[in-house]
């Protein structure tokens, strides 16, 4: 290498060694998934590739398991049969395919909007949705929750436009910015209906109700809820049937539904515009139509089958019930996420380490930046495809791996999971957990 090319790579390792120093450097577990045995996998440890063991994956966004869904499958070979991998252009330069118009308007009926657009990303549809839209708006200000996503962050950075941030879910708070705006200026609201790292659910009907007394535009990223939640699988707002009150609807498919893409779903004029401004979306080849099959495949089996979304609620609540049983110090929320805290980036690391190996446990760590530093915790995603053994097994793991650490337990919690039920032991047994989940 030559010494200009040495002193250039010398600021690369020193980002990464600030990175290690923090105990904030990522590193990947490379994994097969069994799309027949979900939630099993195979990993292959780096340095062993060779000789994949078997895991248990315990913090996978594919919260359905749709990504292994026999209708998804099957849509996807015949989509790959007839029309090839890729989609061969931009929208606009021939990539505007069938499977892709029919995935829009299943999304747009999904929430009840007159249309809808589809993004290579969930990550890109923020990004391109809130940034075109505040900024097509004149002076619009833009009110953003505390806890967005970083692709909202970034959307409301590009719009150029100024910013307001509000406590999380205070909608109090909201309504001071609000008012302090005033009705005359155009004024977006950004949050997400439900946020990912706590589990805890926005107060939608009154961020709406806010909205429309002064005035404003609502954007909800329901990416941690479409699938999940609502009749249909459209998220929070249509459970709290305040659907046809929000202006943008934005969402995945990619976590719930399984493949891969982001969306909006708004009014004509909305979408039309973004798909005419964006260049997030005009500059980009459009998603291949085997992945636009699976989603649409995804989308329908989900509006009429809520078998998926009544067991995945069963499986949280039993595990959250089995943990907090153990003594583990299991967050409160009333959603599907179960996160376990830890406090410290460090301990959290090793946690997660431990349950993979000593246990064949998948549970990535979260660190900083996704969550604030001394809130480091194990993220735990049960699915409808997780069964009561493997509760019992994750109990018994999380409660070797919190003693071999010296990590804090709470007070046992004997808490009854249905009413006139018996309570749940701690260190219960896999056939009290079943008794317990029947
Ligand atoms: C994951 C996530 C996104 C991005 O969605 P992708 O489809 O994974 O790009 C957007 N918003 C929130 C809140 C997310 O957690």
């Amino acid at each position: 290498m030559n010494p200009i090319a040495l002193t250039y790579d010398q600021h690369f390792q020193s980002a990464i060694a600030q990175l290690k120093a923090e105990n904030r450097y990522r590193t990947f577990a490379n994994l097969e998934r069994d799309a027949a045995r979900f939630p099993t996998a195979l990993w292959r440890p780096e340095g062993e590739e060779d000789s994949p063991r078997e895991v248990t994956i315990w913090c996978s966004n594919d919260y359905l398991g749709m990504g292994g869904h026999r209708r998804v499958l099957d849509a996807a070979r015949d989509a790959l049969d007839r029309h090839g991998a890729g989609a061969g252009g931009t929208r606009n330069i021939s990539g505007t395919h069938n499977p892709i118009v029919e995935l829009e308007t299943e999304l747009a009926d999904l929430h009840g909007k007159p249309a809808a657009l589809v993004f290579t990303s969930g990550w890109i549809s923020n990004l391109a949705g809130i940034s075109t839209i505040a900024s097509l708006l004149p002076n619009c200000l833009i009110l953003s929750d505390a806890l967005n996503h970083n692709s909202m962050i970034e959307g409301i950075r590009r719009s150029g436009c100024e910013k307001q941030v509000w406590r999380h879910n205070d909608v109090d708070h909201l309504e001071e910015l609000l008012q302090a705006a005033g009705k005359e200026r155009a004024k977006l609201i950004v949050f997400e209906s439900l946020y990912s790292m706590d589990g805890d659910i926005a107060p939608v009907a009154e961020v709406v109700t806010l909205a429309e007394k002064y005035n404003a535009l609502t954007y909800v990223d329901e990416v941690h809820a479409v699938g999940m939640y609502g009749a249909r699988g459209g998220g929070i707002c249509q459970r709290e049937g305040v659907e046809s009150r929000i202006d943008i609807v934005e969402g995945t498919l990619a976590k719930g539904y399984g493949a891969l893409g982001g969306y909006i779903a708004a009014s004509p004029a909305i979408v039309d515009a973004v798909r005419s401004y964006a260049p997030q979306f005009i500059f980009t080849t459009t998603l291949p139509p085997m992945v636009a099959a699976c989603a649409r495949a995804a989308v329908r089996h989900l509006k009429e089958s809520g078998e998926e979304r009544a067991r995945h609620q069963h499986m949280a609540r039993l595990t959250k019930h089995a943990l907090r049983a153990a003594g583990l110090p299991v967050m409160d929320n009333s959603s599907h996420i179960v996160p376990l805290m830890v406090g410290d980036a460090a301990r959290c690391k090793k946690a997660s380490d431990l349950l993979l190996r000593r246990h064949s446990i998948y549970i990535q760590p979260i660190n900083y930046p996704t969550v604030a530093i001394g809130t480091e915790r194990l993220r735990i995603t049960p699915t409808p495809r997780h069964d009561e053994a493997h509760v019992a097994e994750l109990v018994e793991a999380l409660v070797d791996v919190w003693s071999t650490l010296g990590l804090p337990f709470t007070e046992s919690k004997v808490i009854p999971l249905h009413a006139g039920k018996p309570p749940l032991e701690a260190h219960c047994t896999y056939s009290e957990l079943k008794r317990a989940a029947e």
